[in-house]
């Protein structure tokens, strides 16, 4: 698995929430429904601090996105219901723009907001990393398939580059490299924290495959002093990464009062993608880059272009030149009808645009059985 020398990849995978779908991960749309319906496990580490992290944001959501919540009562489905009509999208920008800019959302006061923030990124992670636990169980050996089948036909000679927070592929990534004593490349400048909690870079010769993760990740913490990203051990961020302050293992002095400078969850939500650039993810996009405009053939699973992604989009049309070989692979609810007269509302017709794909270029029946799987 060891790469001493890349020029270029024969292969670039590049994976949306279609991806992750068949393993049982939400997708964004219906995060909040599903986090109001969790009930988790109080007597877990972290449990109490989920529920109380949860009732602070509903609360902004009852205020801000509900109209005449209080007058038509409460009750229980009803509210999971309305929860999830509201787009993550729409309260993250909502935030970040009031936080970026300084403003208040009265009855919210600055620090309400910030408190906000840190308490939705919480529930989200928290929720995830619950229920990741046990879906990926299920369906795993179906993308192991698909690992092996990549290693079998491209050797080291292939990445995925990803939108996805969750860690579906990177359990099978991790545990393929567990066996020979490699790491995953998550890219350059990334740091994994060890059983000692120190955080160490793997050895150039000690990376498996390369999983590029555009918007961030669900096992990462990134420390807002010195921007350095840390790689967790999965199964433990959702318990103690989320809620217990680990302070950051490269800058930390060890002098100073107070928890900072605290490692934080790192994913980004399109609304941040464009306020705020951890240096270390920049150069995570730049590798993209490379290997997009070097690569191939590039095969998109379970993606489906959204316009909000502009930073990516950007990326793609720079990235893929007109001689490289592309597929897309999506799911049957994702084809459009023929005639169908609403067709820009489709995948299909976003990649057309963007990438000048044709009918030929596009393959629906979901990547299991494009790979035989
Ligand atoms: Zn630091």
């Amino acid at each position: 698995m060891s790469k001493t020398k890349r020029n270029s990849y024969e292969l670039v995978i590049v994976t949306g929430a279609g991806f992750s779908f068949p393993a049982g991960v939400p997708t964004q749309g219906q995060l909040l429904y599903e986090i109001e319906k969790f009930e988790p496990d109080t007597m877990q580490p972290g449990g109490l601090r989920f529920l109380e992290a949860k009732e602070v944001v509903n609360d902004f959501l009852k205020t801000i996105f509900l109209r005449n919540y209080e007058k038509q009562g409460r009750q229980d489905d009803d509210f999971a219901r309305k929860l999830g009509v509201i787009q993550l999208e729409d309260i993250y920008s909502l935030l970040d723009r009031a936080i970026i800019e300084g403003d208040v959302i009265p009855p919210f006061s600055e620090t309400d907001l910030h408190k906000i923030r840190t308490s939705l990124d919480a529930c989200i992670i928290y929720y995830m990393n619950c229920i990741q636990a046990n879906i990926t169980h299920k369906k795993r050996p179906l993308y192991e398939q698909l690992y092996q089948q990549f290693m079998l036909r491209y050797s080291t000679n292939w990445l995925t580059i990803t939108t996805n927070w969750d860690t579906v592929w990177d359990d099978v990534l991790i545990s393929a490299c567990r066996e020979k004593d490699f790491l995953v490349d998550y890219g350059p400048n990334i740091y994994w924290i060890g059983p000692d909690s120190k955080g160490g870079k793997p050895e150039p010769n000690r990376l498996g495959p390369r999983l590029l993760k555009l918007h961030g990740s669900f096992n990462w913490l990134a420390c807002p002093q010195c921007h350095s990203i840390f790689v967790w051990p999965t199964k433990e961020l959702g318990l103690r990464g989320v809620f217990d302050p680990v302070r950051c293992p490269r800058c930390y002095s060890g002098s100073a009062q107070g928890l900072e400078p605290r490692l934080r969850p790192l994913f980004l939500t399109p609304s941040l993608l464009k306020t705020v650039r951890n240096p270390t993810l920049r150069i995570i996009w730049d590798e993209a880059f490379c290997a997009l405009s070097t690569t191939k053939e590039v095969i998109f699973i379970g993606y489906s272009l959204p316009i909000a992604d502009h930073e990516l989009r950007y990326l793609l049309r720079r990235g893929i030149s007109r001689n490289t070989k592309v597929k897309v692979i999506l799911h049957k609810n994702d084809c459009p009808a023929r005639h169908d007269k609403n067709i820009q509302l489709y995948a299909e017709y976003r990649y057309k645009s963007l990438l000048g794909l044709s009918d030929d270029d596009f393959y629906y029946g979901g990547f299991e059985s494009f790979f035989h799987l």
